[in-house]
């Protein structure tokens, strides 16, 4: 028996980085798993029978674009469907457009904010009947040491980022007393590829060195100049979903290295 057997959680952007890292985790914890992305893929079938293997055969894939809300809500009645509820949603979808205010393009803007806020919004209003028909959910959601600070040229995924503390909060009021938590997960730099592309549109951005950019520019902030971990992501996340936690709701955790300390 593991710590999450039982449970169901849909984990959103979980084909690779930070969500595939979580989504691993909730397996090795016993829960049944939803992974997500745009598509179905050879990558994502390869994703499932291995996590199948992990949680005895108890991982699908629910295709859905996270900037589209239809497909949300499409997604979460599937998954509820298949497994009779959803008890833990990780919203962790999430894009990355780096530009000053005044050349940032406006259809990037949209989506940015579509992707990596109102796609929280619209799993959470999904997931929530559910969660409360249970009597227990937990709704982690994947921010950012960008959602509690701010940096040049990421306009848009610092006010998402922020904004899904702000949602994080009023979520955490609102079902206080039905044995539902919301947490948000504020990482650092983590090393995923996400990650990997900024490496470079930075390098560009400064006209320095792949090198220099994870030194000087990337890891410049984070006191321990480490990347954090997919695994300590994921270990979190487990603990997030135990009965351990149920008093933590609210929060907006750090995993960065320090960062936001400064
Ligand atoms: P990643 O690019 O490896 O993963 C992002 C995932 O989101 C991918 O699986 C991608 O398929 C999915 N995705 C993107 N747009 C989607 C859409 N429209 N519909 C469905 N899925 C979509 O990136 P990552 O670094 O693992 O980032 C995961 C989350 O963690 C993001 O929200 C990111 O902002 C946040 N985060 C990452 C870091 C970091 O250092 N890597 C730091 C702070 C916060």
């Amino acid at each position: 028996m593991g710590a999450l057997t039982g449970k169901v959680a849909v984990v959103t952007g979980s084909t690779s980085g930070i969500g595939l890292g979580i989504a691993r985790a909730f397996a090795q914890a016993g829960a049944a798993v939803v992974l997500n992305s745009r598509k179905a893929s050879p990558e994502s079938d390869a994703l499932v029978a291995e996590l199948g293997v992990i949680n005895g055969g108890k991982t699908i894939f629910g295709a859905a674009d996270m900037g589209v809300p239809a497909e949300i809500y499409a997604m979460v009645e599937e998954a509820a469907k298949k497994f009779g509820s959803v008890d833990i949603l990780v919203n962790n979808a999430g894009i990355q457009h780096v530009a000053p205010i005044d050349e940032f393009p406006l259809d990037k803007w949209d989506q940015v904010l579509a992707t990596n806020l109102s796609s929280a919004f619209h799993s959470t209003k999904a997931c929530l009947p559910l969660m409360k028909a249970a009597k227990w959910g937990r709704i982690i959601n994947i921010s950012s040491a960008h959602g509690l600070i701010a940096s040049p040229f990421k306009s848009a995924y610092v006010a998402a980022k922020h904004g899904m503390i702000g949602l994080t909060k009023v979520t955490a009021l609102e079902i206080a007393q039905q044995g539902i938590t919301a947490n948000a997960i504020c990482p650092g730099y983590v090393y995923t590829p996400l990650v990997e592309k900024q490496i470079d549109d930075q390098a560009k951005a400064h006209g320095i060195s792949r090198d220099r950019v994870i030194k000087e520019v990337l890891l410049v902030n984070q006191p321990n100049r480490e990347f954090a971990t997919v695994e300590q992501m994921g270990a979190l996340a487990v603990f997030l979903s135990s009965d351990a936690a149920a008093a933590i709701t609210g929060t907006a955790i750090p995993v960065d290295g320090g960062w936001v300390a400064h």
